[in-house]
């Protein structure tokens, strides 16, 4: 299986090495090299080592996808629905040990971890069920005797490429429906998360998804995530992570014309007006910055709060944040887990130096080195006041814990901030006004709206992604994510016996 072999390191500990799955065989690297995967909570944890893969294995990855194609595609799509049902049960069966899995290689406290293996069985089974529905349309002739109809057909490959701060969630939501829809499938995880790839394309592989439909490639952007990328045999992409590289994928990608879906960065705000719950909103807020350690697409980075409020909800704000529990995820009494690595904890803090010239800095600050936290990569849940709209860190994704509050005057300012970035992924208002909550769900140019909850919380079977730099235009989860995977195909079948031109029998003159 995928494990190779264990290696003793520093006379006690084993380290496992695992392999890439290609066509159906688990296989090591043509590279000769390998790279490590350890616990950001405690360093000197290994969580295994893993084939830095190269060209080369891409390649026969791409080609095991292709030949794999014609009979997956030839599946009659209610039978991939059930290949996906298995899987989803297989992820149900092992949802504790995947979660805490994910805890060790990424840090996210284990409730978070068992939300984010539970997002990856609710696609599962929403995606099988679109096995047996996949609609298309069929609707009336301007002819007599003829019938017209439209059905979704596979692409063909589809390369996916994925982030660290979702491990299960993100790859399941771009690979239940590229599969259901009969698209073959090249993996491609983020270096910092290759565990969480290889336990899950485990069960898929167990769940009888036969050999080639999905296969596992680790090892780096440059290399692997490239030659997906520039491959003529890989014409559809989804990719989620940083804006900078979806442009740069993106550029490569319209040279070939090929179907790509980017989920990018965010600079989500919440909206806190003068009539607010605020109990109700520091929860929300809380939650929303400093779950996950702030490393979500959705986090809230900004509040936005009507002047008359901006004190009382500064003050509970400082409260929280200062009193979270920072630890390794796996304790039950953390509530704040390590950011990714250490370049993680350098960006943020370099960003706390900008924020300290631009604001007031009312809570943390800093890595966080205290009792039990020496080894990981911790950062202090921090709090800026008195932020402007347009300030660095009011426009740039931080990507940790760190939140900017930026006081207003009036509802409409708060719009013009909400909106005011290049990101446009999700907001939130909290208000007790329902005219407000309305105007709000009407002037906030997000892809994703909540009223009186935070930023986070998206469920599978609504449309996920956003406007502006946060994406192309495209949306994951729901039906919307059939469309990523999919050409409409549209059928006329005209059994008149005779021509019949359309635009031109049957219209006046
Ligand atoms: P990155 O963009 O650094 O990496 C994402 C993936 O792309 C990784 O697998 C990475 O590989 C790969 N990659 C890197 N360079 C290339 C390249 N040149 N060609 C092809 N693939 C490449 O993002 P992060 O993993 O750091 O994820 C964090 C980002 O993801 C944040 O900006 C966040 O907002 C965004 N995100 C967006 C979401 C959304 O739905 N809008 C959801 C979740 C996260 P490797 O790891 O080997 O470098």
């Amino acid at each position: 299986m995928a494990r190779l072999e264990r290696a003793r390191v520093g006379g006690h500990v084993e380290v496992p090495t695992f392999r890439l799955f290609i066509g159906g065989a688990w296989v090591e690297s043509q590279s000769g090299r390998t790279f490590e995967s350890r616990n950001p909570a405690d360093t000197r944890d290994v969580v295994g080592r893993f084939q830095g893969a190269d060209a080369a294995d891409t390649a026969l990855a791409i080609q095991a996808a292709e030949e794999a194609g014609p009979a997956w595609r030839r599946m009659p799509a209610p039978k991939r629905g059930e290949i996906l049902y298995r899987f989803g049960r297989l992820l149900t069966d092992q949802k504790e040990e995947l979660a805490r899995a994910m805890t060790r290689e990424m840090g996210k406290v284990l409730p978070e971890a068992r939300g984010d293996v539970q997002e990856g069985i609710d696609i599962a089974f929403l995606m099988a069920g679109e096995g047996r529905r996949m609609f298309g349309d069929t609707v009336p002739s301007e002819l007599p005797d003829k019938w017209a109809m439209s059905i979704r057909e596979p692409i063909g490959v589809a390369g996916i490429i994925t982030p660290w701060n979702f491990p299960i969630a993100i790859p399941c939501w771009k690979m239940m429906p590229a599969l259901v829809t009969g698209n073959t499938v090249v993996f491609k995880p983020a270096s910092d998360t290759p565990h969480c790839a290889t336990l899950l394309v485990q069960l898929m592989e167990q769940a009888g998804f036969p050999p080639g439909t999905v296969n596992l490639v680790t090892g780096s952007g440059a290399e692997v995530g490239d030659t997906i990328v520039e491959s003529p045999d890989v014409p559809v992409i989804s990719f989620t992570g940083h804006t900078e590289t979806g442009k740069r994928i993106a550029q490569r990608a319209a040279r070939r014309l090929k179907r790509l879906s980017l989920e990018l960065g965010g600079k989500n705000a919440i909206v806190v007006l003068r009539d607010a719950d605020l109990d109700l909103a520091v929860d929300g807020i809380t939650w929303s910055a400093f779950g996950t350690t702030g490393q979500r697409c959705t986090a809230c980075s900004r509040v936005i709060v009507e002047e008359p409020v901006r004190e009382a909800l500064l003050e509970r704000l400082v409260e929280r944040a200062g009193g979270l529990r920072l630890g390794a995820g796996l304790e039950a009494s953390t509530e704040v887990g390590p950011l990714i690595n250490a370049a993680a904890v350098d960006k943020v803090a370099a960003y706390v130096e900008i924020g300290r010239a631009e604001a007031e800095l009312r809570c943390g600050g800093g890595p966080a080195t205290g009792d039990g936290l020496e080894h990981g990569h911790f950062f202090e849940p921090t709090v800026f006041d008195g932020v402007l709209p347009m300030a660095r860190i009011a426009q740039e994704e931080i990507f940790g814990p760190v939140l900017s509050l930026i006081p207003v005057a009036d509802y409409e300012a708060a719009v013009t901030a909400v909106n005011q970035t290049r990101y446009g992924l999700s907001s939130s208002v909290y208000t007790r006004d329902v005219n407000a909550a309305f105007r709000a769900m009407r002037d906030f140019a997000t892809g994703i709206v909540y009223v009186n909850a935070g930023t986070i919380g998206a469920e599978t079977h609504l449309p996920f992604g956003g406007t502006r730099e946060t994406g192309n235009g495209h949306r994951e989860a729901g039906h919307a994510a059939l469309d990523t995977y999919t050409e409409w195909k549209a059928i006329y079948v005209d059994f008149s016996g005779r021509l019949q031109r359309a635009q031109i029998d049957n219209q006046p003159g």
